[in-house]
């Protein structure tokens, strides 16, 4: 993708500050570090969510996040990490390039998600995880 940011890192059109590659993965600094080691873990095709990536990729993915979250944990010595990935507008997502942020946390260092617990009553979980296990049979 021409216009994306993330598609020109991969292809090293514009400067960032890697860390790690392969094959299918790329992780690099974030440039709005909320905290010191923040780091994106990125997929190199372009792809723009969570729904673009085959089973392949995923590992991948996961695999990269996992290994940079224990560099960051070594590196940077944290007390907490959060692993935080945005799929869509409303979820937070602004650079629509696959992306996973490990950051270093720290108590009270002002990053907050906001999480609204209802406590649903029992039959609305099973009625919700039947609707998941039809779309799972389905493929
Ligand atoms: P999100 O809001 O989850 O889509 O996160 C996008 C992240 O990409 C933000 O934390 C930005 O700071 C980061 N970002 C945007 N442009 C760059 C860039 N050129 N290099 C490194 N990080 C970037
Ligand atoms: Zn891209």
């Amino acid at each position: 993708m021409t216009d994306c940011v993330f598609c020109k890192i991969v292809e090293r059109k514009i400067p960032a500050s890697v860390v790690y590659e392969d094959g299918e993965t790329i992780a690099f600094m974030d440039i709005g570090a909320v905290n010191p080691g923040h780091t994106l873990v990125v997929a190199k095709p372009h792809v723009e969510n969570v729904f673009g990536l085959d089973d392949t990729l995923a590992a991948r993915l996961a695999q990269t996040t996992a290994r940079v979250a224990r560099a960051v944990q070594r590196a940077f010595q944290p007390p907490g990490m959060s692993v935080y990935q945005a799929n869509g507008v409303p979820a937070g997502q602004t650079v629509m390039h696959y992306h996973v942020h490990v950051v270093p946390r720290w108590e009270k260092d002002g990053m907050d998600l906001v999480w609204p617990v209802k406590n649903p009553p029992r039959e609305e979980l099973a009625a919700n995880a039947e609707k998941i296990k039809a779309a799972l049979a389905a493929g």
